[in-house]
This record gives structure tokens, sequence and C-alpha cells, in this order.
């Protein structure tokens, strides 16, 4: 790969021609239109979230000629280019000189055109240190994987979008990765994260590959559509909205793809889950809330998928000092099982760490986690009967 290390290009030769697309949240071209300042491998532009104190940092340093640091160019072709890395920055630059934000000078906001003159001129001179790069596909690419350094890391989706970009991504993009989707928000509702971030376009891929995203990615780089990744992510959602007609907070981010692998086979009375999910919700006793959709869905019988409480060490304490004093003085064991048994146990006095507390009646049998529904049981006959 050939790099050439450009120190003359100024901001005014970059924003010679700016174009950015609100809608998409991407800075297009600059340089005249020899530059794409948004190649299809480069996430959308962020550095507007959060209040804008990326972007506005960006044009501070440019007033107080501080460096920006480096951005690399991939030559396309004989005069055109494409930003690798540094299009947040450009962005930034393009946005602010366009007039698109204003920054904070002084408590007041100034915007580029109301700027003094000598500070456009400053911010219009400043030059920027460009490294352009000449090389195959697959070298760039390499590359650009290792210079994931400067501003906003990309992350692991964002990535594998720049590792397999081609018509299959900017499709899945389109569909994913798009703020503005109408359908965003519902999806919210189970999906946890940003479309900019490419959160949702990651769990699609997540589950119509069943947890292996680069191999689905590979496989489908070339192709021309993506009905399978999207209607198999519309086949998960439509589930649970039919099984599950409230929506909860605690519903965003679960495993539905997994879940509707095991489970949309089955069939569910909307009705008795909606009832069944607003009890659970509604008991002290469950401390996992997030558990509640898979244990309703897999018949209520693991009960370890709530967390229901457990008692305290306080309550097991005075349970077994009294079950204790009780069976001292009628010389049997202080498990209730053991000294109805038949054997040497029947006498048995454990001691506190031999014993676990036990719910007198059942969680599932309405029983709570106070004191008068704690009985102590040796370990042996706690285990036996099992964690109702
Ligand atoms: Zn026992």
């Amino acid at each position: 790969m050939k790099t050439t290390l450009k120190t003359d290009i100024t901001v005014a030769d970059i924003c010679n021609g700016f174009v950015y697309n609100q809608l998409e949240g991407k800075g297009l071209f600059g340089l005249g239109g020899k530059l794409i300042i948004q190649p299809e491998y480069q996430r959308n532009y962020l550095y507007a979230d959060g209040g804008g104190n990326k972007e506005q940092a960006v044009i501070h340093s440019l007033l107080k000629e501080y460096p920006l640091g480096l951005i690399y160019f991939n030559k396309v072709g004989a005069d055109s280019f494409e930003v690798l890395d540094g299009q947040q920055r450009i962005t930034s630059i393009g946005r602010f000189v366009t007039n698109k934000f204003a920054i904070m000078d002084g408590g007041n906001p100034k915007n580029f055109d109301s700027l003094p003159a000598d500070q456009q001129d400053r911010i219009r001179n400043s030059k920027l240190l460009i490294y352009e790069c000449e090389g195959t596909e697959t070298e760039i690419k390499q590359w650009f994987e290792t210079i994931n350094i400067a501003g906003v890391p990309l992350n692991e989706q964002e990535l594998l979008n720049a590792i397999y970009s081609g018509p299959f991504v900017t499709k899945a993009k389109e569909a994913f990765s798009n703020s503005q989707n109408a359908n965003i928000q519902k999806w919210s509702a189970y999906v946890k994260g940003s479309a900019n971030r490419q959160d949702f376009l990651e769990r699609a891929l997540d589950w119509v590959s069943k947890g292996d995203i680069g191999a689905y990615m590979s496989a489908h780089r070339n192709d021309t559509n993506i009905n399978e990744l999207k209607n198999y992510f519309n086949s998960v959602i439509d589930w649970v909205s039919t099984v599950f007609t409230d929506v909860l907070v605690e519903m965003k981010g679960l495993e539905w793809g997994r879940l509707y692998e095991h489970h949309h086979g089955k069939s569910y009375d909307p009705k008795k889950m909606s009832d069944a999910v607003k009890k659970l919700a509604a008991d002290d006793e469950v401390t996992n809330h997030k558990g509640i959709f898979e244990y309703l869905l897999g018949g209520s019988t693991e009960t370890k998928l709530l967390a229901v409480r457990v008692f305290d060490e306080k309550v097991k304490k005075a349970a077994y000092a009294k079950q204790t004093q009780a069976a001292e003085a009628k010389g049997e064991s202080n498990c209730p099982l053991c000294s109805i048994g038949h054997d040497a146990n029947k006498s048995r006095i454990y001691k506190l760490s031999e014993m676990d507390a036990d719910h007198v009646s059942a969680w599932s049998k309405g029983g709570d986690s106070t004191a008068k529904n704690c009985q102590m049981l040796c370990t042996t006959h706690n285990r036996a009967k099992g964690n109702r």
C-alpha cells in the first residue's frame, strides 16, 4: 500500500462543494466533488449527538489552531478520494462552515457567518494533515481495522459493516440504521440501543444468523436483497408483540431471537399471558422481572428465571434458634423431616451451617419470604424438596 502525506489541503478546499444529507445524517461530498466523505462502510455522523459538544470542540480547535489529528483518504481514482478516517471531523467542519450549527462564544451562539472575518479566515485557511492511501480493497480494509483509533471508536458492528461492505450492507443499513425509519420506535420496545450505532442491524443479524454474524455477512455480502434478514426480524418482533400484548420496559434487550426459536411453534393465549405477566410483575417475591417472559413461554416451571426472593440471614437464624430449642426439648432432630424419619438422624441436632431455609408454603402456591413461612431443613432434605 502506498501512502502520501499531504499538508497543504485547507478547510476551504475540503468544504468546497460540501453537501450534508440531513435525512441520512451523513456528510456526502467535499473537495469540489472529488471527495466522498461518507463511503458505504462509514458510520453515520455522530458528533452532533449528546448536545453537539464534539462538533463544537472541532471548531474551537481550529480557532485555537490546535491540531485535529491525522485524516486518512483512500485514493479511489486518478483524482477522487474517499475518507477512510476523519469523516466525523470533516463533517463537523463542513456543517459549521455551511451554518448548520453554532458554537458558543462567551455565552453567545455564533454560526460561521456571524464570526468576525479574521476568525472565518482562520478557519478557512486551516491546513489539515491528510494521508492519502492507495492499495487493494483487502489492504485498505485490513488497515482500516487497525486505524480504529481517534474519535468515537468503531463498535463491533460498525467494523463488520466496514469489512463486509457491499450491496447487502447498504440495503441492510437502509432498513435498520436509519433513525428516521418509523419502525424504530416499535422495535425499541424489544431492542436496546440506537439505529445510528448499528444496534438494530446487529440484533437483526444476530437473530437470523443464530449468533454468527460475521459468517452470515460474509455469505450474503453480494446479495442484492435483504429479504431473509428483514423477514426473520419481523417474524420475531411480530411474534413477541402478539404473545405479549403489553409492553414492559423489562422486555427491552432480551434474547428474543433465541426465545422465538424455542417457543414460536407453541400456542399461547395472549389474554392469559397478559394476566400472568401483570401478576408476576406485581409480585414482590419476583426479583428478576426480565425472567418473567421466558418463564411464561416455558410453561411456568423454571422458577429460577424469576430469582424468587430468598430468606435473609436474620430470618434464617431466628428460625434455626426457635426450631432447635423446641427440638432439643422434645429430644428429636431440629430438621422437621428427619424427626419423622426412622434412621439415626431422627434425633440429630444440625448446626446452622448444615441446614438451609425452605419455604413452608412454596412461592408458586402463594408463599412469601417472611419469617412465618420459613423453616430450616437439613441440606439433604432441602435439596430433596427442591426449589419449588
Ligand atoms: Zn433432614
